[in-house]
C-alpha cells in the first residue's frame, strides 16, 4: 500500500457517500455552493478524541438548511455517524471537522433552485487556531475595521454561511495595519463579529457581547453558560467600537480555537497590554469543561 492511495493523515472527506482523504475529495464547478455561495456549513471541533458540543452544532445545521430551503436525505444521527467515522478513519485526536450542504446543480439550462440536488459534504482535518497557543499567550491584536458585514435583511446572520467578502476584506485592512485580525460593524456602526469568532469585552463587573447581526456562535453560548455560573454579569446588547477601547479585557471566541484574548486594538494596548484575568479563568473552565460527560463524545478508534 503507498501512501498515495491510503493516506488518511491529513484528513478525511465524506463526498456522494463514500470517505475519501481529504485531498480526494471534489465538487463540480458547476455546484451553486461554488458559484453563487449558496450553501450552509458548520464546524465543531475534536479534543483529546472527544467531539465538542456535537448536538448543538448539528442542530445549528439542521436548522440552517430549513431556513435557505436546502435539505439532505441524512438525519440528523446519520450525519453524527458519517462524522465520527470520519475522525475515526483520520486517526485525528484533535480535529477541526467541517458539514456542509450545498445547493447543488440545476437541470442543464435550467436556473431554477427548486430543481437543484442538495449535495452534503463532510471532512475532518487536523486542528484549526485562530490564534494558536503560543499567540494565545501574549493575546492577538485586532483591529475595528469600517467594513459592514453585509446586512442581517439581505442574508440571516444566524445561519452559517460563505458569504464572507467583507471578513476577508477587513482581514487585509487589518494585515495592512500591522494587525492580525479584524472585526466588522454593522449600519450604527456597533461591533458584530470577525472572520469566524464573536466578540467580547470585559469591563468592571460586566461582560459585553453583541446580541445582533452576528453568528450565535457555540464557543458564545458557552462562555455565556460560564459567565452566568461565575461573578460577572452578562450583557447581550450592541457594543459600540468605544466601549472596546477602553475595555479592560477584549476576547474573541470560536470553535476553531476557544477564547482567546485580544490585548491591543487598532495598535493600542488594552488594559496593561497582556491577556486579563477574567479572559484567562474563562479559558481554562472552557477547555475544562471538554471533560465533561455532558458535553462530549467519545471517539472510538478501533485498534
Ligand atoms: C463560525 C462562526 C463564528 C463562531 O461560532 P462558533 O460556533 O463558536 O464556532 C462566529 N462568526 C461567524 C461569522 C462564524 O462563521
Amino acid at each position: 500500500m503507498t501512501t498515495e492511495d491510503n493516506d488518511f493523515s491529513n484528513g478525511t472527506a465524506y463526498v456522494d457517500g463514500q470517505i475519501v482523504p481529504v485531498s480526494e475529495a471534489k465538487i463540480s464547478v458547476l455546484d451553486w455552493g461554488f458559484l453563487h455561495s449558496d450553501a450552509t456549513y458548520d464546524v465543531v471541533h475534536v479534543w483529546e478524541g472527544n467531539f465538542f458540543r456535537l448536538d448543538d452544532h448539528i442542530d445549528r445545521f439542521f436548522n440552517g438548511m430549513d431556513k435557505f430551503h436546502l435539505s439532505i436525505s441524512y438525519g440528523k444521527d446519520e450525519v453524527k455517524s458519517i462524522l465520527i467515522d470520519c475522525v475515526r478513519k483520520s486517526k485525528l485526536r484533535d480535529a477541526y471537522v467541517e458539514i456542509i450542504c450545498t445547493r447543488g446543480m440545476p437541470k442543464p439550462g435550467s436556473r431554477d433552485p427548486r430543481n437543484c440536488t442538495n449535495r452534503f459534504i463532510a471532512f475532518a482535518i487536523p486542528f484549526v487556531w485562530i490564534a494558536c497557543p503560543e499567540k494565545q499567550a501574549e493575546g492577538l491584536s485586532l483591529v475595528i475595521s469600517d467594513i459592514q458585514r453585509i446586512s442581517p435583511l439581505a442574508v440571516d446572520p444566524t445561519i452559517k454561511n460563505y458569504h464572507w467578502l467583507d471578513l476577508v476584506m477587513a482581514l487585509f485592512q487589518a494585515y495592512d495595519q500591522g494587525s492580525e485580525t479584524a472585526v466588522v460593524v454593522d449600519g450604527a456602526g456597533n461591533i458584530v463579529e470577525g472572520p469566524g469568532f464573536n466578540f467580547f469585552v470585559v469591563k468592571g463587573n460586566t461582560i459585553v457581547t453583541p446580541d445582533r447581526g452576528m453568528l450565535e456562535g457555540i464557543t458564545r453560548k458557552t462562555v455565556i453558560e460560564l459567565v452566568s455560573a461565575n461573578s460577572h454579569e452578562m450583557q447581550q446588547r450592541p457594543l459600540a467600537a468605544e466601549e472596546a477601547r477602553s475595555a479592560d479585557e477584549v476576547f474573541i471566541t470560536s470553535t476553531a480555537g476557544g477564547i482567546m484574548p485580544v490585548t491591543k486594538i487598532d495598535g493600542k494596548k488594552i488594559g496593561d497590554g497582556l491577556p486579563g484575568p477574567v479572559t484567562m479563568k474563562l479559558r481554562a473552565s472552557y477547555w475544562k469543561l471538554h471533560r465533561n460527560e455532558a458535553y462530549r463524545l467519545a471517539i472510538d478508534y478501533g485498534q
